[in-house]
């Protein structure tokens, strides 16, 4: 690679790290592993660096998005219209025409943009962290601001944040398929390899935009932003993702089946009128012009996209943050949603309530993360003497611990604070447990340094550490799920000494915590020699711990997630807890949330068990799944999505990555998921709460309503204009609207009326219905049915008004504008009508409940009132005075329009109900 097209001018590093020793490239950064960078050092290095970013995607020019707007065949067949009319010399129709169009791409171009920026704003909201070492301390900063000699941390799930050169890792594994275009993830060491390596074989090296699948490391960062590998091949930050969708496909399909049916007929009119009515071919050019503009709905695209993107914004507003678009609508046909427990279902507040050892049993008192607390037994609180006892244990708990707790130095006195944690809320209880009993972390760990780990993952639930005190004495602490901490045991502690262990006994106890609804762990020991330094799988394997208690904590359910499950269960989506945790835990806290009716269970034994058809057999009634690994996850939802279920996975780890893409909706924890899980999902959930998840299934369900409520509105006005025109050619009558007229009533309504029902809000009845199957076309019978009906009516009383105009007034340009009236008031009356799918129209909700729909309403009415009374538009339009009456007459149209549309929706909706039909 050329580095002379670098665009700084100072040196960079990255060309040589991977061929440098560990030391050598830390001495080139000036940088200490063991304080890492001073802030003031940071700021002079950002200022020559820059942040650590990748140039933006460039964007569309404005002109070409604005092109793109015309890209549409509905357009296409305008445009030509316009073209031969102005061929033709008909100035004022193909002006209109133009106008038309022009005004249509215009608001497309609008509306796209703000769907663009929309869906940016949200990207921005997930901007990643990093770990760091600045000052000496451990910190989280945002990636951009990473400079050259910042020492970072990685973990499994991490994304790279920067070029890094590896310090010291631990069975790290990178999938570096982003840079390389290799899938397997590649193990990593410390060692300089020739510094012509490619760079698939800089194994001492982890690149930017790569992902850490496992391990952990420490390692200094090397180049940023643009000076990365990946910034200098080129790679754009993701592309702004194009907003399709399967509707809109299905929409653009629409559209074209649209536009042969509407030539069809066109051409079928022309000829019509030349060859059975002796029009001239320049006068029916026109009409065959008028009557394509008037069925084509060009504004229906551009109202699908702002209805989907005001969708994502009010899912934002939510906590659910979608990355993309399609989601939108898979949400609203979702049928099963499979939760984890821990923080999604429950708070993840973890306090340990108690503490079992051999045949004492510990109620713990105290709140929350907080260090007061007391201990009893039987209700009688234990002195100091006894409490005094529970040390070793309270120093396991400390030491074999990644968390700490934070107590709030400055709270005012009698001010309550709560303590903050870094950590997992499970360890950082077992932290506040020791120092209930009066350890103090720091103290404890300057005592009895650790010189490795194994830290917990969900495959394997424990965790592991060594340590030695300062006379060199080693023991290896693990602490994880309590049947798998049994089997590695051999003695139990009591609080008198050790004795064998009785696996049937403890089991028992197990169960009976777990059935309280609280997490279980077991905690033990292994005293080592002082030459052991590594901690590996093996040692543990072996066996021949003491174990040292069985802790209760409890987490109890979100309160607002037992309301979000009753809604869903309301509306026919059914909730699958999938949880490692015990599944007496997991059964006590589903019973809390009441997740159904009647809970079955099944642990993750059983379902390795199962071959994929068993599987899908017993998907169907289980609810909860206990003891279960990452990759039961995909499982899950392959058998479930085999039952035709559409189906929502959360996840948070590495190992959920391939469950969270196959699901129909994966849904990444936006606190405690890592980067790679937020990668693999469609959904990033900002505060890990199921209740979000329920809340972007109702948006979900309302954007589809809103699609589909404009098509309601779109598809009957322009069906009546044609009608209107077809009839009039059939029956040899003159226009009564001419095409420039609904030219106009189509473009003034796209702006205004049609545009509202994106702003429409969930019906009520929305959680109430079932889910609509994910094969269903858009429209199904009852609303063909109120389409035709609907179209039937406005086409009825435009001819009406015309034909009776006419022959009382004989002037023809009178009875136009009554008809073009008549036709934009229908349409204002109907909007209310097509506001409301079930609920009725009249009551204050139905009239006033969307603001935007009254302020459309408000800006069409004087502009209707100048297209008719205003000379420069009588001449444009050949429209004429018309009396108060007049208008009067034609609201009171309006008002029965609504009305008899009102009463038709009521007899469908009974039969639709007594043939059980979806909404
Ligand atoms: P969940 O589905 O509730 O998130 P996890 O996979 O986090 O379940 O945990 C599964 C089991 O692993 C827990 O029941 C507990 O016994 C054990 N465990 C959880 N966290 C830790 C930890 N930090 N250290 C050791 N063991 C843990
Ligand atoms: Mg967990």
């Amino acid at each position: 690679m050329d580095d002379s097209v670098s665009p700084k001018t100072a040196p960079t590093f990255h060309a040589q790290a991977h061929a440098q020793s560990t030391a050598e490239v830390l001495e080139q950064l000036d940088v200490s592993t063991h304080n890492g960078l001073a802030t003031a050092e940071v700021e002079l290095r950002q200022a020559q660096w820059g942040p650590n970013t990748l140039p933006e995607a460039r964007k569309t020019p404005a002109l070409v998005r604005f092109l793109r707007q015309f890209h549409n065949v509905l357009i296409y067949v305008l445009l030509v219209a316009g073209g031969i009319t102005l061929a033709l010399g008909h100035w004022v129709d193909s002006g209109v025409i133009f106008g038309v169009t022009l005004i249509n791409a215009f608001i497309g171009f609008i509306q796209e943009g703000k769907a663009e920026e929309a869906l940016n704003s949200i990207r921005n909201l997930l901007s990643p962290k990093a770990q760091v070492l600045r000052d000496g301390q451990r910190a989280s900063v945002d990636s951009r601001a990473l400079v050259p000699g910042d020492i970072v941390f990685l973990t499994a799930g991490d994304k790279v944040p920067a070029d890094l050169r590896l310090l010291h890792a631990h069975n790290l594994q990178i999938d570096e398929s982003a840079l390389t275009g290799e899938s397997l993830p590649v193990e990593k060491q410390l060692a300089p390899v020739s510094a012509s390596a490619a760079l698939a074989d800089r194994r001492c090296m982890a690149y930017s935009g790569t992902l850490v699948t496992a391990g952990q490391a420490t390692a200094l960062v090397v180049a940023t932003g643009v000076q990365t590998e990946i910034g200098r091949i080129g790679q754009l930050l993701a592309q702004v993702k194009t907003l399709t969708t399967p509707l809109t496909k299905k929409m653009a399909r629409f559209s074209q089946w649209l536009t042969w049916i509407i030539l069809i007929a066109s051409s079928f009119t022309f000829a019509f009128g030349i060859y059975v009515r002796d029009y001239s071919v320049a006068e029916m050019f026109l009409v065959a012009v008028g009557l394509a503009v008037a069925a084509i709905p060009e504004g229906l695209p551009a109202i699908v996209t702002i209805t989907l993107a005001i969708g994502v914004q009010r899912m934002a507003k939510r906590q659910a943050i979608i990355r993309h678009l399609p989601a939108v609508e898979a949400l609203g046909s979702v049928t099963v949603i499979c939760s984890d427990k821990t923080g999604t279902l429950t708070r993840n507040e973890m306090t340990v309530q108690r503490v079992l050892i051999a045949h004492h049993e510990f109620d713990v008192s105290g709140e929350g993360y907080s260090p007061h607390g007391g201990f009893s037994e039987a209700g009688q609180e234990i002195a100091h003497a006894g409490i005094v006892r529970l040390e070793p244990l309270a120093r396991a708990c400390l030491l074999c611990n990644d968390a700490s707790i934070i107590t709030p130095a400055d709270a005012l006195p009698g001010q309550k604070t709560a303590p903050e944690i870094t950590g997992t809320p499970t360890e950082a209880a077992l932290i506040a447990l020791a120092m209930k009993v009066g350890l103090v972390p720091s103290f404890e760990r300057e005592a009895w340094p650790r010189a490795d780990v194994i830290p917990f993952d969900s495959q394997h639930k424990f965790m592991a550490s060594l340590h030695h005190d300062h006379q060199g004495q080693g023991v290896i602490y693990i602490k994880g799920a309590p049947e798998k901490i049994i089997t590695l045991c051999q003695t139990e502690l009591t609080l008198e000494g050790p004795r064998p262990l009785d696996p049937e006994h403890l089991h028992q106890l197990i169960a009976k915590v777990a059935a309280e609804g609280m997490r279980v762990l077991a905690i033990a020991c292994l005293a080592t020699d002082a030459s052991k330094t590594a901690l590996t799988f093996a040692d543990i394997e072996q066996g021949g711990f003491t174990l040292m208690a069985l802790l209760g904590l409890s987490d109890p359910p979100r309160s607002e997630a037992i309301d979000a499950i009753a809604r869903c269960r309301s509306a026919g989506i059914r909730i699958k807890m999938i949880t490692g945790d015990h599944l007496g835990t997991a059964l006590a806290i589903g019973r809390k949330l009441a997740l159904d009716d009647r809970i079955e269970a099944m642990q993750g034994k059983d379902i390795d068990l199962l071959d994929d058809q068993g599987l899908k057999a017993a998907v169907k009634d289980t609810v909860v799944f206990a003891r279960t690994t990452p990759e039961h996850k995909l499982r899950l939802v392959t058998a479930l999505q085999a039952n035709g279920e559409v189906v929502t996975m959360t996840g948070d780890g590495v190992n959920d990555a391939p469950a969270l893409r196959r699901a129909d909706v994966g849904v990444a924890m936006g606190c405690k998921g890592t980067e790679a899980a937020k990668e693999a999902a469609k959904m990033v959930l900002a505060d890990d709460n199921f209740v979000s998840i329920s809340a972007a299934v109702e948006e979900g369900r309302t954007v589809y309503d809103n699609i589909r409520k404009s098509i309601l509105f779109v598809l009957p006005t322009n069906f009546a204009e044609a009608g209107v025109i077809l009839i009039a050619i059939l029956a040899g009558l003159a226009l009564p609207v001419t095409p420039v007229q609904i030219l106009w009533v189509n473009m003034i309504t796209a702006v205004t009326l049609a545009l509202a029902l994106a702003f429409e809000k969930g019906e009520p009845h929305l959680m109430t219905r079932p889910p609509r199957p994910p094969a269903a076309p858009l429209m199904n019978r009852r609303l063909i049915g109120q389409t035709l009906s609907v179209a039937g009516l406005l086409a009825i009383g435009v001819l009406g008004f015309f034909l009776w105009d006419l022959q009382r007034n004989d002037n023809l340009d009178h009875a136009r504008t009554m008809a073009v009236n008549a036709l934009v008031v229908g349409e204002m009356f109907y909007l209310f009508n097509v506001r409301r799918s079930h609920g009725r129209i009249l009551s204050r909700e139905g009239l006033l409940g969307n603001r935007v729909a009254l302020l459309a309403v408000a800006i069409l009415l004087p502009i209707q009132i100048a297209f008719t009374h205003w000379g420069q538009a009588q001449a444009l339009f050949g429209t004429t005075d018309i009396s108060l009456a007049s208008w009067g007459k034609i609201f009171v149209f309006g008002l029965v329009l609504a009305i008899l549309i009102e009463i038709g929706k009521g007899l469908a909706r009974r039969s639709a109900r007594a043939l059980v039909q979806p909404a």
